[in-house]
């Protein structure tokens, strides 16, 4: 079983259909993209043979989803990483994946071969020598097992270098299968805006919309644009897209400020950091119940649990709060540290396991091994289970605070400053303490309007949550350092309090 098919039934289905946009532009009917796809397989296994990686460095474009499903077809696995990365740290992917190719974007390239030097070869998308694939007969691979990988992904690396986790076809149907089954209905005609990064969760939702007959919409930015989006989601019928938290905060912000209310806009997925309630609240009343929330990771592709748009529309702050409850195809629990099941509303690690869970880490069994035990995905995120299944994420375990011997969830006291109205962001970690150990620290952005006291965040405080989690210290900043993916890192504010630096 090879995801390749995902495109074949669909071309054959729905031939003339809009397959992929370059912003309101038609780049690609489902005929179209098959055949490149088709001959860009061909070309691929001219040259090497299956199971070879695959790398593509590029900002979003349209080439993208030729790109991937050519790959697939070749039998070879795709190796997508992120383009604000480093060519540096591109290099060290494409090296650890051991890749006989790299394809890049015209912008990329130069950086990425001065680093890579000779090999492998770099082929610049668009260039004479890109074009030139698409001659080649079409010729894909026979079989591809289920159990074949098809997408390296590399892991955002918060927590130290990236690894290659391992996703097969199996993996990537499953995936697949479940976001139709818990998450969105697509429809023929419907749009997948790919404003954030296709080299991650945009990338991965490329399947379940071709799977449907739905158009791929790439920005023409190459990325995300508020109010480009905004525009978009007018300009294609039943638009549907994933973002990043920060991402659905900063629409928000531009959707109030221009006054501007998307026509076609069908569905917004979120997940891959936490959604605090107040923003999730604010962001409903500006955009309706459009709302659908995932909760995955690079190990577990977009699917470890959901929340539905229907669980959304409930004033039960709990449930806003939580993650939702476990996908199909999965088997979701919380565990202690010795794995055994925890009681409902336990605090512990959660585990997953199912289709959907990666086949190891490239090269690495020893991550590997203390990833997978037993069957299960070990996944590093502290949470509880109530009784109904829903499960409510705290924190990383590396991010919990132990002041004076008493956990503190950083979470838990984030939610309560962000009450404040005159907070725009905040991140709460451990300071070093001779004599609790660690301390509550609270990094605090003010918005642009009734920037908060001191005094005022922890009355605040006091009103909701036990005395001992309040933060001792406030530092107000401009702004948090965050990765390319728009993760706050955490590691590095700790860092700096433990140095002693200052904050800009
Ligand atoms: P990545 O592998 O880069 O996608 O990062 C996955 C991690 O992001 C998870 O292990 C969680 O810590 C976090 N994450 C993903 N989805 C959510 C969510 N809906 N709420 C809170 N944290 C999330």
């Amino acid at each position: 079983m090879n995801v390749f098919a995902l495109l074949a039934n669909t071309a054959r289905r729905h031939p003339e259909q809009g397959a992929v946009y370059r912003g309101t532009e038609l780049a690609l009917r489902y005929r179209e993209l098959r055949t490149r796809a088709g001959a860009l397989a061909g070309a691929l296994r001219a040259r090497w043979p299956a199971g070879e990686r695959i790398v593509v460095a590029s900002e979003n474009c349209v080439e993208y989803v030729e790109l991937l499903f050519g790959i697939w077809g070749a039998g070879a696995v795709a190796v997508p990483v992120n383009f604000k990365l480093h060519a540096k740290e591109m290099a060290q992917i494409v090296e650890d994946a051991g890749a006989c190719c790299v394809f890049a974007s015209p912008t990329l390239a130069p950086a990425l071969e001065a680093a890579l030097g000779a090999a492998p070869a770099v082929i610049v998308i668009g260039s004479r020598a890109y074009d030139e694939l698409f001659a080649a007969a079409e010729e894909l691979a026979p079989a591809t097992a289920p159990e074949a990988p098809a997408w390296l992904f590399y892991t955002s690396g918060t927590t130290g270098r990236s690894k290659g986790a391992m996703l097969t076809h199996r993996n990537l149907m499953a995936a697949t299968l479940a976001h139709l089954a818990d998450v969105e209905p697509i429809e023929p005609g419907h749009s997948q805006v790919h404003a954030a990064p296709m080299s991650h969760g945009s990338g991965l939702y490329i399947l379940p919309s071709i799977s449907r007959g739905a158009r791929q919409v790439v920005p023409a930015s190459g990325g995300f644009d508020p109010a480009e989006f905004l525009a978009l989601c007018s300009a294609h019928p039943g638009c549907g897209a994933f973002l990043a938290p920060t991402m659905v905060q900063r629409l928000r912000v531009e959707a109030e400020r221009s006054g501007t209310r998307p026509t076609q806009l069908r569905s917004i997925v979120y997940g891959g950091g936490p959604m605090y309630v107040e923003e999730l609240k604010r962001s409903l009343r500006v955009f309706g119940p459009v709302f659908a929330q995932i909760y995955g990771q690079g190990e577990s592709p977009m699917t470890i649990t959901s929340l539905g748009r229907h669980e959304h529309e409930q004033a039960d702050e709990a449930v806003l709060a939580s993650v939702g409850t476990a996908r199909t195809g999965c088997e979701v629990a919380v565990v202690d540290a010795d794995g055994r099941m925890l009681e409902p509303e336990e605090i512990g690690e959660v585990v997953v396991r199912g289709d959907v869970v990666m086949a190891g880490y490239w090269n690495n069994p020893q991550a590997t091994a203390e990833a997978l035990r037993d069957g299960w995905l070990f996944t590093g995120d502290m949470g509880a289970m109530d009784a109904r299944g829903f499960l409510t994420l705290r924190d990383r375990s590396k991010d919990l605070i132990i002041s004076g011997g008493s956990n503190i969830y950083p979470r838990e006291v984030e939610e309560v400053l962000l009450r404040h109205p005159g907070v725009h962001e905040v991140c709460v970690v451990g300071q070093p303490d001779e004599q609790w150990g660690e301390t509550v620290a609270a990094f605090v952005v003010a918005a642009a309007q009734n920037p908060p006291t001191e005094d005022e965040l922890d009355r605040l405080c006091i009103e909701s949550i036990a005395r001992f989690k309040r933060p001792k210290a406030y530092r107000f900043v401009e702004s948090l350092p965050k990765n390319s993916y728009g993760k706050v890192l955490k590691r590095e504010l700790r860092e700096r309090l433990a140095a002693g630096r200052d904050l800009p």
